[in-house]
């Protein structure tokens, strides 16, 4: 009997059980055969304070800490590195370029760089001059070893003393004698508590517990490595974005990661980039750039899952005391894991979040599976 079995290998659930972990006996259950096969192994890699809603941008400022000093021996490389973000407009998107600049305003303690056109094209000189009108620049943004975190969690739950188990699907979960009885197609184990790590797929393990969803709603979005045109060397630009987010791209490993930032509804799943995603991607791009695209390297597509108002949903379920949920990461799993871990870790042991936490503004309501506007439309009955 464990105290805790976490459902889900992705980020959310190494993060968990890695916090658990200290002080209770841990299983984390992973369908696949390496942990983070699903979304977690497909994200831009991005850390950025101004992104997502309010409850978002201070999970995100809280669990910057933990990305600057990690602890001892947790990982072997600086989890960050700097990446500015340009946010860009063209001349009829002056109203969300004002909005961005009240989120700085509300944001930083660094305000943002409003850069003129020449600017624009002397950081990046593919940049089209007769399409930019207004930028933005974030200098407080940072690319995320996410390789590097991620293991890092693994590898402390492990020495923690949590079990990590792979190729184990939740098959079903039902009640035992003293707690739950979850099956996989790698055996039956039994837990008091059940941490719905599960990512797309959060509702569907819900259901199986027999406990209401979330309506939680997985969204495709597609990603691809572009050619850099020959003898440019990008590896200094920052990433640039679309103050609509229409579309992003940003240096990675010699070529550029671009994105036409999709949000297509869909059933869970091993999502694929679709071609139409990826033609739309280099359209909006070669508005803004002057970027021949001769082939694409790589090209794939993950679901960023949400719940209605786009804040996680953690803690325990309001009518069924021992099921907890950490779920809905949407665009901001990687970015916000360290302080939702440290959430979730503090609500499932039954304590009050930490100071350093909350001071950041985080509301523990403002993800709580009790919030109002949870529970309705859920891709649960798709396979
Ligand atoms: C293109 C793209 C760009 C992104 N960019 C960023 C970014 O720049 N910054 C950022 O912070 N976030 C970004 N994200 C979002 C981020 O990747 C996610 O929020 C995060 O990875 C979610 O982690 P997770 O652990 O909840 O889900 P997942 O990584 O999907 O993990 C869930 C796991 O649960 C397992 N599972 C499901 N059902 C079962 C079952 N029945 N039994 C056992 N195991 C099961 C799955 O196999 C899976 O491994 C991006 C996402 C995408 C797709």
């Amino acid at each position: 009997m464990f105290d805790f079995v976490v459902v889900g290998g992705g980020m959310a659930g190494a993060s968990a059980a890695y916090e658990l972990a200290d002080g209770a006996s841990v299983l984390l259950l992973e369908r696949e055969g390496h942990c983070g096969y699903h979304t977690t192994g497909r994200s831009a890699a991005l850390f950025s304070e101004t992104y997502g809603n309010a409850t978002i941008r201070s999970l995100t400022r809280a669990s910057r800490g933990l990305y600057e000093t990690p602890p001892a021996g947790f990982a072997e490389h600086p989890l960050l590195t700097p990446r500015n973000v340009l946010f860009i407009a063209r001349a009829d998107q002056e109203e969300s370029m004002f909005r961005m600049v009240e989120i700085f305003a509300q944001t930083g303690e660094k305000p943002s760089l409003a850069l003129d056109t020449d600017a624009v094209c002397k950081r990046v000189p593919i940049m089209r001059a007769d399409y930019v009108a207004q930028a933005l620049l974030d200098e407080t943004s940072m690319d995320i070893d996410v390789h590097g975190l991620h293991q890092g969690y693994l590898r402390g739950a492990r020495s923690r003393g949590a079990r990590i188990t792979v190729s184990a699907e939740v098959v079903d979960v039902d009640r035992g004698p003293y707690g739950w009885r979850v099956s996989t197609n790698n055996g039956q184990f039994e837990a008091r508590t059940i941490v719905n790590a599960a990512g797309a797929w959060a509702d569907a393990i819900a259901a199986m517990a027999g406990v209401a969803t979330a309506g939680l709603t997985p969204l495709r979005r597609t990603a691809m490595m572009l050619d850099l045109p020959d003898g440019v060397d990008g590896s200094s630009w920052p990433l640039v974005i679309d103050v609509d987010e229409e579309f992003y791209f940003k240096p990675d490993a010699g070529r550029l990661l671009a994105s036409p930032a999709d949000e297509t509804p869909s059933a869970p799943c091993d999502a694929q980039a679709d071609e139409f995603d990826v033609a739309v991607a280099i359209d909006r791009i070669q508005q803004a750039a002057d970027l021949p695209v001769r082939s694409i390297s790589r090209r794939w597509a993950g679901l960023r899952t949400f719940a209605a108002d786009r804040s996680p949903v953690v803690g325990f379920d309001p009518r069924c005391e021992d099921f907890f949920w950490l779920a809905g990461q949407g665009g901001y799993g990687i970015q916000t894991a360290p302080a939702l871990a440290k959430v979730a870790a503090a609500l499932a042991r039954r304590r009050t979040v930490a100071d350093e936490i909350l001071e950041t503004g985080f509301d523990p309501d403002a993800v709580s599976p009790a919030r109002a506007g949870l529970g309705s439309a859920s891709h649960v009955s798709v396979a």
